[in-house]
């Protein structure tokens, strides 16, 4: 039996993991709801704690908090609220599992939180490996925590590798990106791109911050760095193709040439019930890959001179210490920018690109620090504009 605990659980990936929790259950499969995690979304997360019955809410915004406190009077629930309950929830007692499914930088400290009181972590929320990367893995391999990635390149290079023997085995990771909704378009179009188009994903339905940095390739830029830490290898050993059918969702190339892909329909409730499940594999909602009716596949070089987020990030990993927190902090703003309609498109990539070359690439010994190379990151990009 997996005991949980589920941050980020109104978003995209908390609700299917929810979805895959019903359907374990199903199977007979026990899995315990213990925590429960979210900003805001105080409705659905009470039907989400009414139906689950966990010991702990957390709330990070604390008139969300109070107003859930007051909904679920007749429920014996822990209600917590801030940064700090995050970070008590991430690490509840009863859990043994910690799925973190925030999105962005705020999921640091309650990643940690959950490594530091010895939980496996499955992991959806890139942001804390690219911006704390040396931390969290340090931290994980200090408190002898598995990291399982929830992300779905991630997930497939895991796959890839069970039953490798072993680093020096692989010659190169192989990751997918789907090009998002701007494949093969030119500067002048990019340049007028509006927030609605950019949200209208071709093929995978995620929450609104992650389909931006998809438009922008920043999303596969994260990855890449995301890659690096989880599989401990340097940029130079992580390739990048165009896929625009998301269903090859990525590759291992071994010493041999011999390649192992992953594949299957894009559904992400895969490769979130995988990271519960590891090592087993069960039936899950994920539906059967049909090749014929596909036909073809198809496979490109990304196009780095118009969705320059991605060598940003590359540059930024090889540069290496606080760099990367850099990249991913104006990012953040920046894309918060863009969805407010305050800047265009491609001022995106030009200030992510700005904010990482003006953060020195000293190691990032501390999270105090992080969070400052973050701060100032976004600062940068709230002044230049
Ligand atoms: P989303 O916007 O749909 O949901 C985000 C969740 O984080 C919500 O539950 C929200 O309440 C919570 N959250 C946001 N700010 C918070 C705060 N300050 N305190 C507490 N909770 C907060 O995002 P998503 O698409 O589910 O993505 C979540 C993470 O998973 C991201 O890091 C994303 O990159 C990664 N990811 C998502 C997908 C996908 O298919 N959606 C795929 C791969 C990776
Ligand atoms: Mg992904």
């Amino acid at each position: 039996m997996t005991k949980l605990a589920l941050l980020g659980a109104t978003g995209s990936i908390g609700v299917q993991a929810l979805e895959v929790v019903r359907g374990l259950a199903a199977q007979g499969e026990r899995v315990e709801v213990k925590a429960l995690a979210a900003r805001s979304r105080v409705q659905l997360l009470e039907r989400q704690a009414r139906e689950f019955r966990p010991e702990a809410v957390a709330l990070f915004d604390p008139t969300a908090a109070k107003d859930f406190r007051e909904r679920t009077r007749d429920m014996s629930i822990t209600v917590l609220e801030g940064m700090e309950g995050l970070c008590q929830a991430a690490a509840w007692d009863s859990a043994d599992t910690t799925l973190n499914a925030v999105v962005g930088m705020v999921g640091l400290q309650p990643t940690l939180a959950a490594i530091g009181a010895g939980k496996r972590l499955a992991l959806a929320n890139k942001e804390t490996l690219v911006a704390g990367g040396s931390l969290v893995t340090e931290a994980a391999r200090q408190n002898g925590v598995e990291i399982l990635p929830v992300d779905s390149e991630h997930s497939a290079i895991f796959q890839c590798l069970q039953g490798s023997p072993g680093r020096q085995a692989v010659k190169k990771l192989i990751l997918t990106a789907s090009g998002g909704p701007f494949f093969g378009w030119d500067a002048q179009r990019l340049a007028a791109a509006t927030p609605e188009q950019a949200l209208a994903h071709p093929t995978w339905d995620m929450g609104a911050k992650i389909t931006i940095d998809c438009a922008t390739m920043m999303n596969k830029g994260l990855e890449v760095i995301e890659a690096a830490w989880l599989f401990g290898l340097p940029a130079g050993q992580i390739d990048v193709v165009v896929h625009r059918e998301s269903i090859v969702h990525s590759m291992v190339q071994f010493a041999d040439n011999g390649v192992i892909a992953q594949m299957g329909t894009p559904d992400m409730r895969l490769p979130i019930q995988y990271a519960l499940t590891w090592p087993r594999r069960i039936p899950s909602p994920a539906g059967e890959l049909d090749l014929p009716a596909l036909g073809k596949l198809t496979f490109y070089q990304p196009d780095r001179e118009h969705f320059r987020c991605l060598d940003v990030c590359i540059d930024a990993l090889k540069r290496g210490g606080l760099a990367p927190a850099a990249a991913n902090g104006a990012n953040e703003a920046a894309v918060e920018l863009f969805l407010q309609g305050r800047i265009s498109f491609l001022e995106i990539p030009r200030l992510v690109g700005e904010a990482a070359a003006r953060q020195a690439a000293v190691p990032a010994a501390t999270v105090e620090e992080v969070l400052e190379a973050d701060r100032r990151a976004r600062a940068f990009v709230r002044e230049s504009i």
